[in-house]
């Protein structure tokens, strides 16, 4: 029997209820063989990169444990997004589930279809914060830690949803508007 290793799934959506998509997706990967699923970290708001013209995200992490190899996790991952109706069009643009292994754990994958680390994780914000509430010692192979990544390059374009912990309660006026309804 292979070992368990622990890995980091990003995940993102900005098409058709995104917060939705990125919930649904935290259990389908719980459902993949012979995977875990450790820690869900909070959902993020976030300003698009690279192809601005979109809706803004919503981004998550989750940390696994995991005895699926690379490429089957992979495999699973991307049958998730098919299932959420992904359609691949315009580099960066819009869809409706994102699902990327950011780490797997200390191993660097370089093969085609396969990058591991995810090659743009350590610049980028909505990846670090959600990798940093799920696992705050995190080291990216080759980076250096996230926690030191994400000082580096700040938290602008990104700002973390708040879920009323009861609905009714007086903070609920406070806090309207800040899950983007
Ligand atoms: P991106 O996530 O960079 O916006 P896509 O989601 O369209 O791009 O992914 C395109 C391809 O990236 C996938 O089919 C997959 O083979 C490849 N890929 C390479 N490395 C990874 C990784 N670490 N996690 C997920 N997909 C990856
Ligand atoms: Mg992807």
């Amino acid at each position: 029997m292979s070992a368990t290793v622990t890995a980091v799934v990003a995940l993102g959506s900005n098409l058709d209820d995104p917060q939705a998509h990125v919930r649904r997706a935290f259990a389908e990967i719980a459902e993949l063989p012979q995977t875990w699923v450790t820690a869900r970290s909070p959902l993020y708001r976030t300003q698009p990169v690279g192809y601005a013209d979109q809706p803004a995200f919503v981004n998550a992490c989750a940390r696994l444990e995991t005895r699926l190899a690379p490429r089957a996790l992979l495999e699973g991952l991307l049958a998730i997004e098919r299932a959420h109706g992904r359609v691949r069009a315009i580099p960066n643009g819009p869809r409706t589930l994102d699902l990327d292994i950011v780490l797997y754990g200390e191993s660097v994958i370089d093969e085609p279809g396969l990058a591991v680390p995810h090659p743009r994780a350590h610049e980028r914000a909505f990846v670090l914060a959600p990798l940093l509430d799920v696992w705050p010692q995190a080291e990216i192979p080759g980076k250096g830690s996230a926690a030191d990544l994400l000082r580096k390059i700040g938290s602008e374009g990104i700002v973390r949803i708040v879920v009323p912990a009861k609905a009714g309660t007086p903070m609920d006026s406070r806090l309207r508007g800040n899950d983007g309804t």
